[in-house]
């Protein structure tokens, strides 16, 4: 069996607090408490929770953009949380990332040519000639024109801006690209193209995914497997229609419930998730998610359930399993 693309294990961040006059580290916000998952090449695996529950924070971890506080992460069997920075630095070519806003992440001030350019200047790919050319090549590949070359960012429509960002992620040929709630700011009209688009590209490049979202019916169509977080957890992990069609965690199960769905006439006979999510420095006890699920039981105040697989292929962390 081919090993996966991606290993997580035991991935932890917490960020100190600091309190008090002498500004003392009181506590930790534990953004991710404790991850262990794989992506296999050429899949999408999709991350999904809402916001604050360390999604994002996962994804810049596996990137490094952030330190991790433990654990470990295998990109290809080799160990990028010890990776020195010009080591990692060289493996950034073959992991890329696209992020919510594509206006935020694309300088203002350059045209698109020379944005597009800098992951291969950085990277030391091409000389001037080779570099333009492939500006070219990218632009067409995301659906925008060569002429856009010397265009800048304020210049184009929010889908046609994501485009740009794909465009920049697609550089340096990688093969992971961690999507980070990549159409959550556009139409909705506007999101299907771009969920197309990525969709096209993952097969014409043999790409793998990892696609964080906080609405689990953006994430359906485009994941393999899907993997739900809860307070800096992932609480269930298994084939996107098998967790469409049967989840088993009541979190998944009110997450559903508040995708809405095209139908005039369909009435919903549960009220979804209902609730604040608790803070991540002061986690509740027991099964993070008590305090909102409607199948608490006592167990669940005191002891945590373990995170295990209980069908083929499909891991929950919840005592009614
Ligand atoms: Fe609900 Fe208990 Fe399962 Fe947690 S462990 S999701 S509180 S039933």
């Amino acid at each position: 069996m081919t090993q996966p693309l991606l290993q997580v294990h035991n991935l932890k961040k917490y960020f100190p607090i600091q309190g008090g006059v002498f500004g003392k580290k009181i506590g930790d916000v534990k953004a991710v408490d404790g991850l262990s998952f794989f992506v296999n090449k050429g899949e999408t695996l999709g991350i999904v929770g809402e916001s604050g529950c360390g999604k994002s924070t996962t994804g810049r971890l596996i990137l490094r953009l952030l330190e991790p506080t433990e654990g470990q992460v295998l990109f290809n069997e080799k160990d990028v949380t010890n990776l020195t920075k010009p080591e990692m630095r060289k493996l950034r070519r073959d992991m890329q990332i696209i992020f919510q806003d594509p206006y935020a992440s694309l300088n203002p001030r350059h045209t698109v040519e020379k944005i597009l350019e800098e992951p291969l200047i950085v990277h030391g790919i091409g000389d001037k000639k080779e570099r333009k050319r492939r500006v070219r090549e990218m632009l067409e590949v995301v659906g925008l024109s060569s002429y856009h070359a010397k265009r800048y960012p304020h210049q184009f429509s929010g889908g046609q801006r994501q485009r740009i960002g794909i465009a920049k992620a697609l550089m340096t040929n990688p093969s992971l690209i961690i999507a980070d709630e990549p159409v959550s700011a556009l139409d909705v009209s506007i999101q299907s193209q771009v969920l197309n688009l990525m969709e096209d590209l993952q097969e014409k490049y043999g790409l793998t995914y990892i696609f964080i979202a906080h609405d689990l019916g953006v994430v359906r169509h485009i994941s393999d497997r899907v993997g739900v977080m809860y307070l800096g957890r992932i609480i269930e992990l298994t084939e996107s229609e098998k967790l469409y069609n049967k989840p088993l965690h009541p979190y998944t199960e009110a997450l559903l419930e508040a995708v809405p769905i095209p139908d005039p006439e369909y009435k919903k006979e549960t009220a979804g998730i209902t609730g604040e999510i608790p803070s991540p420095s002061n986690p509740p006890a027991g099964c993070a998610f008590h305090t909102r699920c409607r199948s608490c039981m006592e167990i669940c105040k005191t002891t945590r359930p373990e995170f295990k697989e209980v069908e083929d292929g499909h891991y929950v962390a919840c005592h009614l399993y």
